[in-house]
């Protein structure tokens, strides 16, 4: 059976192109296939985190999947770095990856900006370890926003790379499954640039965690043009701010943005604006009230993510004892 794998880092709280564009789709995954889902804490100290918050933010982002509907008799959910074969095999990976390859990578570039001396050396190797992630339980199916298309993609340049180089079949084809109308889920004060946990601002994002006021407030805020909506989404073409916020009243709503334009056509952003607050609020505010509750009791977190990771060591052990056989490296059983 197919094997899905994917992971959210705990670099601050959820946001909604989080929830759209992730979450949303792993609850979707979950049953048809065995799901793999990882709060990626490995990941997010590529750049500098406050331990507590981290420990905090690794909380939420488990406590989100479960609001969320994923359910861990079905899913194994678990933090990365309680499995230390991520890590292990993560290193292998740096042994076959390329510098040129990594040198591609446009979220590096974007990440990275002027200062890409002087950031950390695991931001620049990080599509190593996620390619670790995914290849260390075989996953087929990587669920990702179209921002991590890249990256899936050099996965499967690693895992054919370590193939070739090894004269094997062990690590099978990775596809990314970027799918439905929210896989870019733009930032609320500039539709040229997605919305992100990271992200200055917190007016340019929706967090998951946000009360109806404040999200009432940001998208009242939300950059438009003054034109009303046209009838069909083609009509929004030279529009991203207008686009962005059709697609993700589309996406809440599990309608097609199609379908969404054509109940709003001619209308003015004083009639949609509201409107999709309040959509947000009645699909969103479920999931926050939930989270809080959650987060209430670390303890309960922590032994899921603790039990996940069991599971998770289960698939992951063999996978990784037979790759340092396939490389020559000694290691007792
Ligand atoms: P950071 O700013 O720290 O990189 P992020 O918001 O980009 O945080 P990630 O942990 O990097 O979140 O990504 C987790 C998942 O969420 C990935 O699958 C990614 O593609 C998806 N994702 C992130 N932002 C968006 C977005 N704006 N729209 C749709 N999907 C998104
Ligand atoms: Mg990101």
């Amino acid at each position: 059976t197919p094997r899905v794998f994917s992971g959210i880092k705990p670099s601050g709280g959820l946001t909604m192109g989080n929830y759209l564009g992730a979450i949303k789709r792993f609850v979707g995954m979950q049953g048809d296939m065995q799901t793999i889902y990882c709060v990626v804490d490995m990941h997010a100290i590529t750049v500098w985190q406050d331990p507590a918050e981290l420990a905090k933010a690794t909380r939420e982002v488990a406590a989100g999947y479960l609001a969320s509907g994923l359910d861990p008799a079905q899913s194994i959910l678990f933090n990365q770095s309680a499995v230390a074969a991520h890590a292990e095999l993560g290193w292998i990976f740096n042994c076959v990856a390329r510098v040129g390859w990594m040198n591609r990578m446009t979220q590096f570039k974007d990440k990275a900006g002027a200062n890409a001396e002087k950031v950390s050396l695991g931001l620049y190797a990080y599509p190593a370890l996620m390619a670790a992630d995914i290849l260390l339980y075989h996953a087929t199916h990587v669920p990702v926003g179209e921002d991590q298309k890249q990256h899936v993609e050099l996965t499967r340049d690693i895992g054919k790379k370590f193939n070739h180089d090894f004269k094997t079949d062990f690590f099978p084809e990775t596809i990314p499954v970027i799918d439905g109308p929210a896989t870019r889920v733009m930032n609320l004060r500039d539709g040229t640039k997605k919305m992100s946990k990271s992200g200055e601002s917190d007016m340019e994002r929706i967090n998951m965690t946000d009360d109806a006021d404040q999200i009432a407030k940001k998208f009242k805020k939300a950059r438009t043009d003054p034109d009303a909506l046209p009838d069909t989404m083609e009509g929004l073409k030279d529009r991203p701010e207008a686009k962005n916020l059709v697609e993700i009243y589309a996406a809440l709503d599990d309608r097609s943005p199609d379908d969404v334009i054509a109940e709003y056509a001619g209308a003015g952003w004083g009639k949609f604006k509201p409107a999709l607050a309040d959509l947000a609020v009645a699909k969103l505010s479920p999931i926050s009230t939930e989270m809080a509750r959650l987060m209430d009791d670390p303890a309960e977190i922590d032994r899921i993510l603790a039990n996940g990771a069991v599971k998770a060591r289960e698939i992951a052990e063999p996978i990784l004892q037979q790759t340092y056989d396939i490389v020559g490296l000694l290691r007792p059983a």
